[in-house]
């Protein structure tokens, strides 16, 4: 049978892969190209250094990576770490859990220090783990900056104090992948030393680009580890193969030439709106879904305001209704992609992602969009509620600062 022709634009509001912008679109539209020839550190050089401004970072060495969010987190732990290192990670939600799955997997000791979801790392826990680690056995301390799962953005910052306070020589990894390139993110003022972003987020690409911006400090501990029997194995994603290379423009083996033309594009976008513009259009962008998500008289997922995401809302239905069924009619019906709950929220919440390439009205089709499909499926929302709160809120707000 043929696939079902949906008429119209489909409305993609996943909080990744995200929107791409038309303009990003074509600049991918290219004819391979031979990625030794004397031509190609043209594009490539600029990108190493123009990428490290999404990352608030000056000091940091990026590496670009022909793979997923997931390969990225890899590269940081299996570069700087050994088998049987410990190493400390919250987990409030489905990407911090796979984070830790992944390390235990790799053969690292986990010190898990599980948090409501709902809620993000707890930077008191984490001081008072280190502490209490008086030989300095934590290698790294891990934390997802932004929970997609659950809608959670935590505090990188106060984790960096916490570290500090404790006088504790750890790494610090932050997974920026649904928050580098949309909200503020400061690798060198909070002293990051692997920081995790991929391209189908705020970069507003297609997935399967893989970025890390690397600290002296991983950088040297990547140097000690390989001397090391402990280490652990890591080939394709090995920084020191790409040392060789990148400064020159090249990479040890062939990268992905529409998505490094994309980044290009993408950089550009995100440099004439300006980074503060960014972070403030998502800002607003968050704060009107959270308008629409109290006129329906229902909560998010985020138990508390601090814990607000920018670049997602993750929207609880009411009990008895089936999330995961008004994601599918969403789907069927209006053309109108939701996220799904993932894992212990699965059926619970739908998502509204709302990152990269995107604007008021846009916003509005997805809310009014949640709004009917909740309607079709007996959810009591007051019709057109949503999208009044969250087109006042916008009328009142304007998208750009300056
Ligand atoms: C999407 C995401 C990932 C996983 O990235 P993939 O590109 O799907 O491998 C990791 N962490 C967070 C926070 C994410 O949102």
């Amino acid at each position: 049978m043929a696939a079902t022709r949906r008429p119209g634009r489909n409305h993609l509001f996943v909080p990744g892969p995200t929107n791409i912008p038309d303009r990003v679109m074509r600049a991918m539209m290219v004819q391979s190209e031979d990625h030794r020839s004397v031509d190609f550190p043209a594009l490539t050089k600029p990108l190493f250094e123009d990428t490290k401004a999404v990352y608030g970072s000056k000091d940091g060495t990026i590496f670009l990576f022909p793979a997923s969010g997931t390969g990225i987190w890899e590269s940081a732990l299996s570069n700087t770490l050994s088998r049987g290192d410990k190493v400390l990670a919250s987990r409030f939600g489905q990407f911090s859990h796979l984070w830790i799955d992944m390390a235990e997997r790799l053969g690292l000791e986990v010190i898990v220090q599980d948090e409501e979801w709902g809620t993000g790392a707890n930077p008191e826990r984490i001081g008072e783990a280190l502490r209490a680690d008086k030989n300095h056995e934590i290698k790294a301390v891990m934390v997802v900056h932004n929970e997609t799962a659950t809608g959670v953005t935590s505090d990188v910052g106060a984790v960096r104090q916490a570290i500090d306070a404790a006088g504790h020589p750890t790494l610090l990894f932050a997974d920026g992948v649904s928050s580098i390139g949309s909200l503020p993110f400061k690798m060198d003022e909070w002293k990051v030393d692997c920081a995790i972003a991929g391209s189908q987020k705020g970069l507003m690409l297609p997935a399967g680009l893989g970025v890390i911006c690397v600290s002296q400090k991983a950088l040297k501990a990547a140097e000690t580890s390989s001397g090391q029997n402990d280490r652990l194995a890591h080939v394709y994603f090995d920084w020191a193969d790409h040392q060789k290379q990148n400064p020159a423009g090249y990479f040890p083996y062939t990268p992905s030439l529409p998505l490094l033309y994309g980044l290009r594009e993408a950089l550009a976008c995100l440099n004439e709106e300006g980074l503060e513009n960014v972070y403030h259009r998502h800002h607003v962008l968050g704060e009107a879904t959270r308008q629409a998500v109290a006129a329906w008289g229902l909560k998010t997922c985020a138990k508390e305001p601090k814990w607000n995401s920018d670049t997602v809302t993750a929207i609880l239905v009411p009990e008895g209704v089936d999330a995961a069924a008004i994601i599918k009619h969403a789907y069927v019906r209006y053309n109108l992609a939701l996220g799904a709950g993932l894992s212990k929220v699965a059926g619970k919440v739908f998502r509204i992602g709302h990152v990269g390439d995107m604007n008021e009205l846009s916003l509005l089709g997805a809310i009014a969009g949640a709004e009917m499909a909740m309607l079709d499926h007996g959810v009591k929302v007051q019709p057109g509620s949503g999208v009044a709160a969250a087109s006042s809120y916008l009328r009142e707000n304007p998208l750009s600062k300056s």
